[in-house]
């Protein structure tokens, strides 16, 4: 018989890791609290399927994103749609990296770019500028695609409260299952690294159709990013867009849920503020309409690790996520975990785990 496997949480890492942990045959049951899937930090983010170039201070990010997004591609290529025109761009003075050093990391990275003028995009102030291939995340397509792939196999509105370990299986509300994915990012259990909990404020700007990408690293910088919708971008800010440092989830949802109006107009004038110094145009060009409010999990350190990892209590398996792209990182090890428990019918659907997650492709 099947292992049957829960997975509380419908962001990105809970359908991934189910739907492909379905695929293999094993019985599934997906726990999402809301009324529908991404409705948490996977659906509001800066939609960026990244490749790697954001983090030049983290190799083990850029590996995983680099890898993921080709993945990704291979799996889920109609789930992002490509942006003309994506630039990253080493500002002149406020960079805590010069464009030499940062192309150098990139390049010995294998990730691809072509160098274009140092004023593209309208940008200036800039010590180089680059085109790169990341793509955008078509949140909407992704809720519908998972929740069709998913079925009956998904239960919303249902917020998991406890959780007992017996050895031999797991009791999740009172139904018993052989193993537990715990996909919260942090909400539920808390994971056993050092991290702390981050409420986050980016700004939704309307503009004309196919307007560049511009991304500038590295260091207290910003960035402004299309979304799904062909005319609103997000603007998003290192220094403005944190609301504030949080131990516990609880806490970072109570100063989210806290945001006023005048704290939304102090962040829209201080990220304008910034953008305008490296792109003049911009409030010529960009229609402020609105926040998004969400919550970051994130590792205590200075190099923006943003990598993926999972850690096992028996038999539930906690999941640290990194990038969106990173989710492989995720379905890779749990099924490695499960392998290890040895059961000769869990070996069998993980050695043909490749046949079956091409049927996947969309
Ligand atoms: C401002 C911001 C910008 C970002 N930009 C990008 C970007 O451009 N590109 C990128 O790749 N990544 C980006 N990220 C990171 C990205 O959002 C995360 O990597 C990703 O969303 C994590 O997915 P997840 O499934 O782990 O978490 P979530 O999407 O938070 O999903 C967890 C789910 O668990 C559910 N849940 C929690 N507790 C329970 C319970 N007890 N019972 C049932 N359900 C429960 C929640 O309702 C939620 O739906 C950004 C994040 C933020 C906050």
């Amino acid at each position: 018989m099947a292992a049957r496997i829960a997975v509380i949480g419908g962001g990105w890492y809970g359908c991934h890791v189910a739907t492909s942990l379905m695929a293999l045959g094993f019985e599934v049951k997906l726990f999402e609290q809301h009324g529908r899937l991404l409705h948490e930090a996977s659906g509001n983010n800066q939609f960026r399927l990244h490749l790697g170039f954001h983090y030049a201070r983290h190799h083990g990010t850029r590996i995983q994103s680099r890898d993921g997004f080709s993945r990704f591609m291979e799996r889920y290529s109609g789930l992002s749609r490509e942006v003309e025109e994506n630039i990253y761009a080493v500002p002149r003075e406020d960079s805590l990296i010069d464009w030499q050093t940062y192309k150098l990391i990139m390049t010995s990275t294998g990730l691809n770019y072509r160098e274009v003028s140092a004023t593209a995009g309208g940008l200036k102030n800039m010590d180089g500028v680059m085109m790169v291939d990341e793509r955008v995340l078509l949140v909407e397509r992704a809720r519908n695609y998972f929740k069709t792939l998913l079925g009956d196999s998904l239960h919303l509105k249902t917020r998991v409260q406890k959780i007992v370990d017996h050895g031999k299986h797991v009791e999740v509300d009172g139904e018993i299952f052989d193993f537990l994915v715990e996909a919260t990012w942090g909400h539920h259990k808390r994971l056993p690294i050092n991290l702390f909990y981050e409420p986050t404020i980016l700004l939704y700007y309307e503009a004309g159709v196919n307007l560049p990408a511009i991304t500038l690293v590295d260091g207290p910088l910003c960035s402004i990013y299309p979304t799904e919708d062909p005319n609103i971008y997000t603007l998003s800010s290192v220094p403005h867009t944190p609301l504030g440092t949080c131990q516990t989830p609880q806490e970072a949802r109570s100063l989210r849920d806290a945001v006023n109006v005048d704290v939304v107009r102090g962040k829209v004038d201080s990220m304008e503020m910034q953008i305008t110094r490296y792109l003049p145009e911009f409030r010529d060009t960009y229609r402020f309409i609105g926040p998004q409010l969400s919550i970051k999990t994130k590792p205590v350190g200075k190099f923006d690790d943003r990598s993926c990892g999972v850690y096992r209590e028996n038999r539930i398996f906690k999941v640290m996520s990194g990038k969106i792209d990173t989710i492989f990182v995720a379905s890779d090890r749990i099924l490695n975990f499960i392998q290890s428990f040895s059961n000769n019918q869990v070996e069998d659907d993980f050695s043909s785990l490749k046949q079956k997650t091409l049927n996947l492709k969309v």
